[in-house]
């Protein structure tokens, strides 16, 4: 479904991506693991035409992305949940929500909030809220729901963990196993190791700007290497 090869991405003078390959099939969920600063938002953000790739192709469903606009990418039902959320505090949850809707996502802004608000619950009883004025997991549904207005084939979710209570992170993965269950396929870029690797089914792992390993969960978690480096087990 995406197949991301030899890519490197410059911002300015940095070299921020070395040659990444990546594949991901329909119906899979990936992760994409590192350090801070290895180039996990930048892969994303090349995904979605924020960024211009410098070398290496990316294609997605057989379309290549190399001048694609983030607007395209929405268009072919790529969603991106942006690190930080970028939620507009001053509106309300409604309106926030309603930025997500693509005109061919197959469902009207109405019916497509409904549906977001059959996953999140809690977001109908604040929908006239200010989302600033919201937790920060219910924030995140917010981001995840906006993308959702587009009803995408593909999520990619950029740490949408950071600032969310434990016991809303479970409810939320909960929730994002039903839609990965109903046919979404997921990449998930996510700090916490061991968090990640209880959701995806496959990882790879990025350093400084590298892909350096990539395996399923289990292989990864198996690893020795990997092990000493991200689960602190040396
Ligand atoms: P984090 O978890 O901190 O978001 P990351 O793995 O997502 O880390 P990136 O944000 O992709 O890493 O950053 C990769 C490198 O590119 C870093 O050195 C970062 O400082 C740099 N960088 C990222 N975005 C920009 C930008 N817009 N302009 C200049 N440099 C950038």
């Amino acid at each position: 479904m995406l197949a991301i090869q030899n890519v490197s991405v410059d911002h300015g003078n940095l070299r921020a991506l070395w040659d990444v390959s990546l594949d991901v099939n329909a119906g899979e969920r990936v992760g994409l693991l590192g350090a801070n600063g290895a180039g996990k938002s930048t892969l994303m953000g090349a995904i979605v035409g924020l960024y211009r790739t410098s070398g290496g192709t990316i294609q997605y469903s057989g379309t290549s992305l190399g001048r694609a606009t983030t607007e395209d990418t929405v268009g072919l039902g790529i969603a991106l949940v942006p690190e930080g959320r970028h939620l507009f505090p001053q509106m309300s949850v409604q309106e926030n929500l309603d930025m997500g809707t693509y005109a061919s996502s197959g469902g009207s802004s109405e019916e497509m909030m409904e549906k977001v608000f059959g996953l999140f619950p809690i977001l109908k009883q604040k929908a006239k809220q200010n989302a600033g004025e919201l937790s920060g997991g219910q924030q995140q549904m917010v981001a995840i729901g906006r993308a959702l207005m587009s009803a995408p084939k593909m999520l990619l979710l950029d740490e949408p963990f950071i600032g969310v209570a434990p016991k809303v992170v479970d409810e939320i993965l909960e929730t994002l196993h039903g839609i990965a269950a109903g046919g979404v396929t997921m990449v998930l870029v996510e700090q916490n190791t061991h968090r990640a690797l209880g959701f995806v089914e496959r990882a790879y792992v990025l350093e400084n700007g590298r892909t350096v390993l990539n395996g399923s969960a289990d292989e990864l978690l198996n690893d020795p290497d990997f092990s000493r480096k991200f689960l602190g087990l040396e």
